[in-house]
């Protein structure tokens, strides 16, 4: 009898599970919609170029790897202040920002639930329905009751905004409320800024916790328009959360480059508070890796670097909206007679397409088209070499 015989088998990620279903897959027209990663026209994961020189400079001059402050590279940390609350923003200035470099977005939003769960042991989280998968899992393997507020609306192709503010102002002061600050993944829909107006009313009326993940700033509209809610809850003179990850804004995945930021009244009590923040990380990991945050300060600290990355960026942005036009016009050749204009009202990497499991099983299983059961397809894998044969794939199964 081994320690580990009761141990049972955990359910394998859904997402991981669908892309070894498509490596294992020999149909060669294959397309893999179920990831949540930027892919160019070709097909390819993208190296950008601003990393790429960062990374060249590099080589010339190498540098030993030391320990990292437990906090992170300070002008990375300045630099994620910036993006966040913008440069010369008077949280920034005032030195009201508590900001640590995380091991990605998901390192953020670790950080933050342990910070919260000492902070405020009895309160309840709420996230979207639907939500990123993970969300539910971090937050309630950090202690909470995990609970869900209205989102998508599926009959309306749009979000139930009614639901959402009527079950935040339900929430018993406390509540730590999970907002996807801009591309809702998965639904790819957005509240509207006059809707932002009245979530924020609504968080600081009932005393909610209001925890942003910021997840994909620079690709529903640019860097500020999409930072614009984090300006609502600063101008509501409220304390929050910040989760950043520059994963898909800066293709660098596998480096776990992000950030958790939290606004704090003053700048003593944003002390106090990031060294509650750093007993969170000495006690997890002790200190971040160096290599993504190092590039990602650099080119954020450099204005040549730093213009690249935005045109970069907005390179990303462009091409998932010219696909997401490319595939409303291909059903539409392909003989789809439902209006699928929603598609372009959706922002961000993914569409919720309103294809039932059924639909979607079928995709998969005959044409080798691998998006999510829930009917989430990932527009930022599409290019100009497969979009006519997803389009015609789709239009079989509808
Ligand atoms: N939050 C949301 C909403 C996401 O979609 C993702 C990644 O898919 C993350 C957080 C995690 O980002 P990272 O890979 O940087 O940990």
């Amino acid at each position: 009898m081994s320690m580990f015989t009761a141990v049972e088998m955990a359910p394998r990620d859904p997402i991981l599970g669908l892309n070894e279903q498509f490596a294992a897959d020999s149909n060669p027209n294959k397309v893999n919609l179920g990831v949540g990663v930027y892919y160019d026209d070709n097909g390819k994961l993208p190296l950008l170029r601003c990393v790429q020189a960062v990374e060249e400079d590099m080589i010339k001059a190498p540098k030993a790897r030391g320990y990292l402050p437990i906090d992170g590279i300070a002008a990375y940390d300045e630099a994620v202040k910036g993006l966040v609350f913008g440069a010369g923003s008077e949280p920034v200035k005032s030195g009201r920002v508590a900001t640590i470099q995380g091991i990605g977005g998901t390192g953020g939003l670790k950080v933050g639930a342990d910070f919260l769960k000492k902070l405020n042991p009895k309160a309840k989280v709420l996230i979207s329905n639907p939500s990123w998968e993970n969300h539910r899992a971090l937050f309630t393997n950090a202690g909470f009751v995990v609970e869900e507020y209205p989102y998508y609306d599926a009959a309306k192709r749009g979000i139930d905004f009614d639901g959402m503010l009527g079950a935040l102002n339900a929430a018993p002061a406390g509540t730590v409320v999970v907002l996807h600050a801009c591309c809702h993944n998965p639904t790819g829909y957005d509240i509207r800024a006059d809707q932002w107006d009245q979530v924020v009313a609504a968080v600081k009326e009932k005393k909610l916790v209001a925890f942003l993940d910021m997840a994909y700033q620079g690709f529903g509209y640019g860097i500020q328009e999409d930072g614009a809610a984090i300006g609502k809850f600063v101008a509501a003179g409220l304390s929050f959360f910040v989760s950043t990850s520059f994963s898909k804004s800066f293709s660098l995945y596998g480096e776990r480059v992000g950030a958790l930021s939290v606004l704090c009244e003053d700048k003593e009590e944003a002390g106090r508070v990031l060294s509650q923040l750093k007993i969170a990380i000495r006690t997890n990991y002790s200190n971040p890796p160096t290599h993504g945050g190092a590039v990602v300060a650099t080119v954020l600290g450099s204005p040549e670097l730093r213009t690249l990355w935005e045109k970069e960026l907005g390179e990303m942005r462009d091409r998932i909206k010219l696909m997401r036009h490319k595939l409303v016009d291909g059903l539409l050749a392909a003989g789809v007679k439902q209006d699928m204009h929603f598609i372009t009202d959706q922002i961000g990497m993914f569409s919720y397409s309103g294809l039932n499991k059924d639909q979607m099983v079928r995709l998969r299983q005959e044409f080798g088209v691998y998006g999510t059961d829930t009917g989430r397809m990932c527009v930022a894998a599409l290019n100009s070499k497969n979009i006519d044969y997803v389009c015609q794939s789709i239009a079989k199964v509808l």
